[in-house]
């Protein structure tokens, strides 16, 4: 165990002016508090705080905290009480130790909402003073190193808790070092297996390589040598846990990961860096692809770094990470690199730091606090930090300045689902950071978002495949199917109407509830949507109301019949059914030169609403009177100006045959980059893809792109949807998506 002196001298070495005497105090009082407290493992209880303590002190980190460390378990575990701590060593100190107490008794259980609980008060807790978090680390840290004495039920838990939970965090705030290793370590408990088999081929592939590994050391070194740049290169064995999750994500084997070999280069300045980078580039070649530079763009949690990945001496991929002794500190040690200016007035061994600018784990950590006060439901706060919070996440604002979390890849549209599901439902575009933007663009850390809504609006069921987060997919759905469901039943109604109209009796949905049960229907509502599908014919229900009910017009056998459709041809030669029954001199005729309608008058001239029809639409036919028909895919939302004149809707279906060779009309909106050739390469996927393009129109131009309707001519549904999922996939497309379709 270590001794007091010894504790003292290691934070001495880093702090010479260290307070020695709050050290000795906290020291003699965790001691003398835990007594002869024993560990699971038979070692003396207060073995524990100190190796916390250690670890603290290998992380730098102020007396104060060293000392929390000692103390962190005594309320909890010993007779010591706030109070008394309080006196000994000020309320400061005991307020950290009492936040950690708090924490200790909601470890591990086992209840989402508790979890949620559980780490709701951790971040709060954190939020008073970060250092409660580091010691907490610290203590996580050791308890899983000694894991192995726990009974084994418990040790499950504790590892999953520490890679859900604990890992995360510590990465989140920079604290690299920690992270690994507590990966590595939960890793070992929660597939033992898997950890077993990558260690002992990681250690293979070492032994194998030894000679290549100093190889490629003495290769860079002699490279920094000849172009005199002062560098110390470490060679950095792979993590079990980070291959693995690599294979595992990639759905990698082993032999396909090409990066084992990692080295990091570490210099003096940020010019130091470039310049190393620059001899290896011309040195080696790099692989393309994996070269990025957190140097001049710093990852959230403040982590800087250049990265590249070149061919080494012997053919082999080599992963090189440059970056200064600053640099590798924030990266080794993170938020508690910063933690120490708290104490120490920004001054660390002597060299003065400006803290005015916060950093970016703070930040966070700050951010995440606030969005926690807003919520109330604690499971969907775990739900949002487990899953999505500990992802990479981008924080974005309403103009008035509230915080949105939302995962990296979400769009204006989730943005408007995670205000409110009303803001989702209306959202028909986007305002980030001021300008107009495609509402499928990817959201950055801090954009402004301003939503412009319609209350006209329905979300497009297309959103479903643009938007990343749950709630809004949930939202869309249910959105979309409420609006095809009311259309249906709406279309139900009007054709039940005029069927009853037609029998002289007057429809009312009342009508129809004795009914249901002949129909296996559940309700009214049920039963006018299946009508309104055409699942249901509206005589089945007219004869489930009125048994005796025979349809008066039909004069001749039924069995000459067809089914209730008859056919008609528009200018172009289409054909199209609609209700009304045909002879069989008028079926004749149809397939001939097209066929007039019963119950209209006249060969009505059929044509398609601006936004076009293809066939795998379901359709609708509006009566235009003097003008003939005009045929509406049926979630049309023009179909609304009908919806008092029920008098006009006609059921129409596509009469398609295999000798059909017609394209037919839709418009789609196509967002693209305002770059060269775009336009070329728009039109270029619509002829590959065998469609036309009949007129094209600019809607709308930005800086960086160009909104334009395009009325496309196409085989089908199929065809349509394949042309759009193209359009979509063309780098110069930032959307493609079909306008009313
Ligand atoms: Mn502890």
């Amino acid at each position: 165990m270590m001794r007091q002196y010894e504790l003292v001298e290691r934070v001495q070495r880093y702090k010479p002016d260290v307070n020695e005497a709050l050290l000795n105090k906290a020291y003699v009082y965790a001691m003398q508090k835990h007594g002869h407290q024993r560990r699971a493992s038979g070692d003396p209880y207060f073995s524990h705080p100190l190796e916390v303590a250690a670890i603290l002190t290998e992380m730098h980190m102020d007396e104060a905290t060293i000392a929390v460390a000692l103390l962190h378990d005594t309320i909890e575990d010993t007779t010591a009480t706030r109070q008394e701590i309080d006196e000994l060593f000020g309320p400061d100190l005991g307020k950290l130790v009492e936040g950690l107490t708090k924490l200790k008794k909601l470890d591990l259980v086992s209840k989402k909402a508790e979890q949620a609980e559980n780490l709701r008060k951790l971040l709060l807790a954190i939020s008073e003073d970060v250092r409660v978090l580091l010691v907490k680390l610290a203590d996580r840290l050791h308890n899983m190193r000694t894991l192995d004495h726990v009974p084994e039920a418990k040790r499950l838990r504790i590892a999953e808790e520490t890679m859900e939970i604990y890992a995360p965090l510590a990465g989140r705030m920079g604290m690299q070092g920690m992270r690994e290793e507590l990966e590595e370590l939960a890793f070992r408990y929660i597939n033992p297996e898997a950890y077993r088999t990558v260690t002992e081929r990681l250690a293979d592939i070492f032994k194998r390589n030894r000679g290549v590994v100093e190889e490629i050391e003495k290769s860079l070194s002699a490279l920094f040598e000849k172009h005199a740049i002062e560098a110390v290169v470490k060679s950095r064995q792979k993590k079990p846990w980070s291959v693995f999750r690599k294979m595992e994500a990639k759905a990698l084997s082993f032999e396909q990961l090409s990066d084992i070999f990692g080295f990091r280069v570490v210099v003096g300045t940020v010019e130091d860096c470039y310049r190393a980078l620059g001899a290896i580039h011309t040195t080696w070649s790099m692989v393309p692809g994996r070269f990025k530079d957190y140097i001049s763009t710093p990852k959230q949690n403040d982590y800087r770094s250049i990265h590249t990945t070149i061919v080494g001496p012997s053919r082999q991929r080599i992963e090189l990470q440059i970056r200064t002794r600053e640099m590798n500190k924030v990266a080794e040690y993170g938020v508690a690199v910063h933690a120490l200016y708290k104490d120490t007035g920004g001054k660390v061994n002597g060299a003065s730091h400006a803290i005015s600018k916060e950093t970016n784990a703070y930040a966070w950590l700050r951010r995440t606090i606030e969005q926690l006060a807003e919520g109330d439901n604690p499971e969907d706060f775990l739900e949002n930090t487990k899953l999505e919070l500990f992802q990479d996440q981008v924080f974005c604002f309403t103009p008035k300045g509230m915080l949105i979390a939302l995962p990296r890849g979400a769009t204006p549209i989730d943005f408007a689902y995670a205000v409110h599901t009303d803001v989702g439902d209306t959202c028909v575009g986007a305002k980030v950071n001021g300008r107009i933007m495609p509402l499928m663009t990817e959201l950055k850390n801090g954009d402004e978002v301003e939503i412009i809504r319609s209350k006209a609006q329905v979300p497009p069921a297309a959103w479903e495949s643009i938007v990343v987060t749950g709630k809004a997919r949930a939202a869309i759905r249910r959105a979309t199917k409420n609006a095809i469901r009311k259309q249906y039943s709406g279309l139900g109604i009007r054709i039940l109407e005029r069927a009853f109209e037609r029998a002289g009796k007057q429809f009312s949905k009342d009508s129809l509830k004795p009914i249901l049960h002949r129909l296996a229907r559940k309700d009214v509502d049920d039963v006018v949507t299946a009508v309104g599908r055409g699942e249901l014919s509206s005589n089945d229900v007219m004869k489930a109301v009125y048994p005796d009910y025979k349809d008066e017009r039909i004069t001749p056998a039924p069995k000459l019949r067809e089914e209730g459709w008859s056919k008609i041809r528009n200018a172009a030669g289409m054909l199209f059914q609609i209700p009304g029954r045909a002879s069989r001199k008028e079926k004749r005729e149809a397939k001939d030169n097209g066929v007039p309608i019963r119950g209209i008058s006249g060969d009505l001239p059929v044509r398609f609403a601006p936004e076009g029809a293809v066939p795998g639409d379901r359709i609708v036919g509006i009566v235009q009177p003097g003008s003939g028909i005009t045929i509406y895919p049926i979630q049309s939302p023009s179909l609304k100006d009908f919806d008092d004149q029920p008098e006009r809707w006609i059921d129409v279906r596509w009469d398609i045959d295999e000798a059909t060779k017609e394209r037919f009309p839709a418009r789609v909106s196509v967002t693209a980059i305002n770059a060269p050739g775009s336009l070329a390469e728009i039109a270029q996927v619509v002829a590959v893809n065998d469609a036309n393009i009949h007129t094209l129109s600019m809607v709308r131009t930005a800086p960086d792109f160009t909104e334009m309707l395009i009325d496309l001519e196409v085989w089908d549904l199929k065809h349509l949807n394949r042309l759009l999922s193209q359009l979509k996939d063309n780098s110069s497309v930032s959307e493609a998506r079909r306008v009313n379709g």
